[in-house]
């Protein structure tokens, strides 16, 4: 029978704490059998974060939970904001639109979808010319 070791290493990760400015460090949890698990901890909050970058746990600092909710908060929003998932929104009301309404609505579309990109050029030719 084998024996099972938990093992964590500490390494200071170079960052700051985004939340209480504490020393924030790479955590390695090391278990017999298992692949290492990296992430990051904040020594003096208590806060972790996945190697990627995404809260895993939020610590017991008095900013902590405020971070998180407004990481919550905002996430769906910038989610819905990036670039991508507006043409992956817009390619999705075209497919239900002609699902729904045949190819009469594409040639309805055409012509609004032109109207509408000129509108939104001139809209932010003005604003970089500072018009309105
Ligand atoms: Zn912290
Ligand atoms: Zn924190």
């Amino acid at each position: 029978m084998s024996v099972i070791k938990t093992n964590t290493d500490w390494e200071d990760s170079g960052f700051d704490c985004d939340h209480c400015g504490g020393e924030v460090s790479r955590r390695t949890d090391k278990e017999t059998g298992l692949p290492d698990k990296v992430c990051f901890q904040c020594m003096q909050c208590g806060c972790q974060w996945t190697a990627a970058g995404s809260v895993q746990r939020v610590g017991h600092g008095r900013h902590c939970a405020k971070a998180a909710r407004e990481r919550a908060g905002t996430n769906p929003l910038t989610f819905l904001q990036s670039p991508r998932m507006r043409v992956l929104l817009s390619i999705l009301l075209l497919l239900v639109l002609i699902r729904f309404g045949g190819f009469g609505v594409l040639r309805l579309l055409i012509p609004l979808a032109l109207i509408g990109t000129i509108v939104y050029r001139i809209r932010r030719y003005g604003q970089e010319r500072m018009w309105w």
